[in-house]
């Protein structure tokens, strides 16, 4: 059984950490990096005959068109991250709607092709923003993948099930495509790639993916394009969120190498069949 890889496509500044020490305004001034990470990340997974999903900004599709089309051509999932990675939690439910909404135009004109899943900066849909998932319905989206089902200050859905599942809204069915986890003693570990996967042992992402095969179902797995560019310039922020960001860029790629090679992936959106008309029935 396959499992997803997805990559959430931003700049190397455009974290949430960052946020509160650099403002939006300045980030065209800086050095735009993105193309070259995703180029690693895209020859990484053609050498292992992987699909993914990717994850794409609004305003990185708008400054680098070829590189949508790119990830569209290699045979990819192009879906959308949001517009300026502003999270969930910091818009209205109007500002989120125009958000997706012309995040997906955009990349749908880029590529031709239906945008189907949404994923919104760290994880932000968490308990009371469940009308994001309404507005995605209406905006024509078919899955999410936001619900982390983990208990983390500042992000989690501690409520949400491990397994992709189908969510009933009032505007709707959409399927949830939950990041893996790992459950220890009762308690779910995010064990799904990002941080976790650079600064904890590999066992950790390994054990969640081989505990999602014993249990049959598709693990998810994520990783940023700048998360194996050692050569990214180092932001003036806080010690924590320097360890955060940098810490363990140096053995991405090889961890990476080594996870492709254990495990067969996809993207999430032809595995469960939503590309085709109609597709809405059947799996999850
Ligand atoms: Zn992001």
């Amino acid at each position: 059984m396959p499992h997803h890889f997805t990559i959430d496509v931003e700049e190397h500044f455009q974290v949430s950490a960052f946020e509160p020490h650099l403002a939006r305004e300045r980030w065209d001034g800086l050095e735009s990096r993105v193309v070259a990470n995703v180029g690693v990340l895209l020859d990484l997974l053609a050498r292992h005959g992987a699909r993914a999903t990717f994850f794409i900004l609004g305003w990185v599709a708008e400054r680098r068109p070829d590189l949508v089309k790119a990830i569209g051509r290699a045979g990819h999932e192009v879906a959308s991250h949001g517009w300026d990675h502003k999270r969930v939690t910091q818009q209205t439910p109007e500002e989120f709607r125009l958000s997706v909404r012309k995040t997906k135009a955009a990349l749908e004109a880029l590529t031709g092709m239906p945008v189907l899943g949404f994923r919104a900066p760290s994880f932000s849909i968490v308990a009371g923003r469940e009308w994001a998932l309404d507005i995605l319905v209406e905006e024509g989206y078919r899955y999410d993948s936001s619900l982390f089902p983990v208990r983390r200050p500042g992000y989690g859905y501690a409520a949400g099930r491990r397994e992709p599942h189908w969510l009933e809204r009032p505007a709707g069915r959409l399927a949830e495509v939950p990041p893996a986890t790992l459950r220890v003693a009762g308690v779910n570990l995010p064990a799904a790639g990002g941080a976790y996967f650079r600064l904890f042992p590999y066992a950790l992402v390994r054990a969640a993916l081989r505990d999602c095969e014993r249990r049959r179902v598709p693990g998810t797995f994520y990783i940023h394009p700048w998360e194996t560019d050692v050569g990214q310039p180092r932001m003036d922020v806080p010690w924590l969120t320097r360890v955060r960001h940098y810490g363990g860029l140096g053995r991405t790629a090889r961890r990476l190498e080594r996870l492709l090679g254990e495990f067969r992936f996809t993207s999430i959106a032809p595995d469960f069949g939503f590309s085709g008309a109609g597709a809405a029935a059947g799996a999850p």
